[in-house]
């Protein structure tokens, strides 16, 4: 066979994966639907988180990579350090520290997720991805941008893997593959991993500006989480940072980022700035799935956004494929590596937990059961300067919304039952 790894898709964990994968000696190929491939086309935070945040006090958090990381910095570089899986990166891009996030009502009453502590880096996916690519092909590997991977077949002895490029489309046979086309796969679908997954939700969209000259009075090194449900009461606006001055802001839809704009709180904040870039991404194909629970089938192994339901963040797109580049080696080898694969899956991402789901669906019960502003407004100023997860406090403490505002006392008590259904639906899945 003329490649021991077909990789498909090159995002951070296709790149990893096509890295690791040389550097170790492997003949490997790496086939990216895009043309240039560190183009950064789609909406993302771009954040190093470096605190547990799913298990910290502070409360719970997205639904990515939970074995610790670190960050190490000297006067050239830094280094991402990857002690679970045991390797680290160097990176020398942008590099922002975060010290807060806070949670902004439509009359900017606050609470704050996170304050006065390093809980994670903006760092230049861009940067990092030109890093792991330049190391990929210095050690060999092939790449093959403009080309997409239709499909994977699992053969006795190997896997084919149907692509589509410039020169139409040919059979690539290897003897494993790694599936890294993010969300949507149609890798996992091809080998019918999709066939145990529940959809939960549609597609989700994103979209995304990045501005020049924003002008934000709340504490800078934050992220900023913006709740306004006339704007758009099921999803706030997120704004963090970028290289330079710049700032980003995204949400579902561009409507709620012009809404946000125009609204008189932020207003202001916008006088002086320029859009200098807009993004886009749909998380989930047919829809947002329960995550792939183990990630390898016959040959085919799944790392990053491909098996999960919406991310498992760029750090955890690395690490797992750095764990399961390792797990090819060691089958390749014929020892058991895919076992070791799954089990490290397993237990490496929120989303396998049960309280991802009492999270993602408690945030849901909040944002179904307020209606209005003045909803939000009530709510945030009681727990005004409070540290903690805004989802979590309203549940543990509806009887103080009772005496204020029985109405929406009600709501809030149906939202969180529906919200207790929906987990258990999630949890049997
Ligand atoms: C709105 C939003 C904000 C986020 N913020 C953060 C954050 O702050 N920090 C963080 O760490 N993570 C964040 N994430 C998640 C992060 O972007 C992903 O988890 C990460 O990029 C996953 O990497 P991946 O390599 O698995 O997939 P992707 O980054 O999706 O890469 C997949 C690659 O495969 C290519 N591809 C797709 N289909 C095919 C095909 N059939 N054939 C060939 N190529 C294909 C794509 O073009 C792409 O290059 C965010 C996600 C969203 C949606």
């Amino acid at each position: 066979m003329k490649y021991d790894l077909i990789v498909v898709g090159g995002g951070p964990g296709g790149l990893m994966a096509a890295k690791q994968a040389a550097e170790d000696g492997l003949k490997v190929v790496l086939v990216e639907r895009k043309k240039n491939i560190t183009e950064v086309a789609r909406s993302c935070g771009e954040v190093f988180y470096i605190r547990k945040l799913s298990a910290s006090k502070a409360g719970m958090h997205g639904d990515g990579y939970i074995e610790p990381v670190g960050v190490e910095i000297d006067d050239y570089k830094a280094k991402l350090l990857f002690p679970g899986p045991g390797f680290s990166l160097d990176f020398t891009g942008a590099l922002k520290p975060y010290i807060n996030w806070i949670e902004v009502s439509p009359s900017k009453h606050v609470i704050y997720r996170r304050k006065n502590y390093i809980w994670g880096f903006y760092y230049d996916k861009e940067a990092f991805l030109e890093s792991l690519l330049d190391s990929a092909k210095k050690a060999g590997a092939e790449i093959v941008p403009g080309t997409i991977g239709m499909g994977a077949e699992n053969t006795p002895d190997g896997v084919k893997v149907q692509v589509r490029g410039k020169s139409g489309e040919q059979t690539l046979e290897a003897k494993k593959a790694i599936a890294a086309d993010g969300t949507g796969s149609l890798i996992v679908e091809s080998v019918g991993l999709n066939k145990k997954r529940k959809i939960l939700s549609p597609p989700m969209g994103m979209v995304e500006y990045e501005l020049e000259g924003m002008e934000i009075d709340l504490p800078s090194c934050s992220w900023l989480q913006l709740c306004v449900p006339s704007i758009n009461r099921l999803m706030t606006v997120f704004v963090g940072q970028r290289a330079g001055d710049r700032m980003f802001m995204a949400t579902g839809a561009e409507e709620t980022l012009q809404g946000i704009m125009k609204y008189p709180t932020f207003e202001p904040w916008f006088r002086n700035a320029r859009i200098v870039k807009k993004t886009a991404v749909t998380a989930g194909g047919a829809g947002v799935r329960t995550p792939v629970k183990e990630p390898v089938e016959g040959n085919v192994l799944v790392v990053g956004d491909a098996g999960s339901p919406i991310e498992t963040w760029i750090q955890g797109a690395v690490a797992s494929a750095y764990m399961a580049v390792k797990a090819i080696e060691k089958e390749l080898n014929g020892q058991k590596g895919n076992q070791e694969y799954i089990d490290w899956w397993q237990q490496a991402f929120y989303f396998m937990k049960p309280e991802y789901w009492r999270m993602v669906f408690g945030m849901f019960a909040l944002a179904n059961s307020w209606q209005t502003d003045e909803d939000v407004d009530f709510i945030y100023k009681l727990f005004q300067d409070k540290v903690g997860v805004p989802q979590i406090m309203v549940s543990q403490n509806l009887e103080l919304i009772k005496e204020g505002r029985p109405e929406l006392y009600e709501r809030l008590k149906e939202g969180y039952k529906q919200a207790e259904q929906m987990m258990a639906m999630a949890a049997g899945g």
